[in-house]
């Protein structure tokens, strides 16, 4: 271990991974079994649906107030994953780099599109890779006024691919941005297509942000979602969802990502529709809804490109 670990480094964590130490005091029905950490400075985007470039201390629902990084290298053997998403600003990727060095178990990190230098540079010190294109279609991704364009976002990808391998590479989706569902199945099939996966988000809106108003997905829509995500992932042909269990593929409403995260109520209220089960235990406890809200989901196989 360093001397002096972190240096003086200040970070942002999400309230769960401070619980998950015990340096906040909520009371969670899951703990993260990743630490998810923010590089602090806002976010010179302006997507509709973040409050990063609004109010910094916010992603999703979730707060994240600012700590010395030294609280979390201390206390990283509690978790099987460090996640550390970056924000858009200059030189956002050396902040990046220095921080994964830092750590000892295994390190993912979330970033916009850098160049090849730099990705190689982030890949000595980081073991997976996290894009968040958002939007499942060029005009979408336009629309919701992400930085950039779609096709370098693909391109990207297609370079992380490259460097971190595959297997190593996850695309952040949002379901529920105003996506038509046949676009969302393709970018998913492509992803899949190329050797990497998808980290299915559900939209939520948060007060604050242009869409604070819209209607997060309806649950069986996500479920859908859900349910195609697993089959493209263990190379079931889509055709024959219809004829499945739903005890078979319970797996599909569990967190999707990278091994070790399940980003505890990051899409809901605790006590509320869980669209991501963090646990094992959770799902199990609300399976007989939740096996309800697959069989009313299948009415949308009709739907499928
Ligand atoms: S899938 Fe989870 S651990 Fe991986 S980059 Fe995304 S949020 Fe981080």
């Amino acid at each position: 271990m360093l001397d002096n670990p972190g240096d003086g480094i200040k970070i942002r964590a999400s309230i769960g991974t401070l619980a998950r130490i015990g340096i906040a005091q909520v009371k969670l029905e899951a703990y993260p079994r990743t630490a998810y950490l923010l590089l602090p400075g806002g976010c010179s985007g302006s997507c509709l649906f973040c409050p990063q470039w609004i109010k910094e201390s916010r992603v999703s629902r979730v707060s994240w107030p600012e700590v010395e990084l030294e609280y979390i290298l201390n206390a990283q053997m509690l978790f099987e994953r460090i996640c550390i998403q970056s924000v858009l600003r200059r030189m956002f990727w050396e902040d990046l780099v220095k921080i994964s060095s830092l750590f000892e178990i295994p390190v993912s990190i979330s970033t916009n599109p850098v160049g090849e230098r730099e990705l190689l540079e982030l890949r000595k010190n980081s073991q997976m890779i996290g894009i968040g294109i958002d939007a499942a279609s060029s005009s979408l991704f336009e629309a919701i006024r992400r930085p950039g364009s779609f096709e370098s976002y693909l391109k990207f990808f297609e370079k992380s691919l490259r460097i971190y391998g595959k297997g190593n590479v996850y695309v952040h989706l949002i379901a529920g941005l105003g996506e038509d569902l046949k676009d969302m199945v393709k970018i998913m099939s492509y992803i899949y297509d190329r050797g990497g996966a998808v980290a299915l988000f559900a939209f939520t809106p948060v007060p604050g942000t242009p869409l604070q108003d819209r209607e997060p997905p309806p649950i069986t829509y996500y479920r859908f979602i859900q349910i195609v995500n697993y089959s493209l992932k263990e190379g079931i042909p889509l055709e024959r969802i219809g004829s499945l269990d739903p005890d078979d593929y319970k797996e599909a409403f569990l967190t999707s990502g990278c091994p070790g995260c399940n980003r505890p109520f990051y899409n809901e209220r605790p006590g509320g529709k869980l669209y991501n089960f963090p646990s094992r235990e959770l799902l199990e406890s609300r399976w007989e809804e939740v096996r309800e809200e697959v069989r009313a989901s299948l009415e949308y196989l009709r739907f499928l490109p």
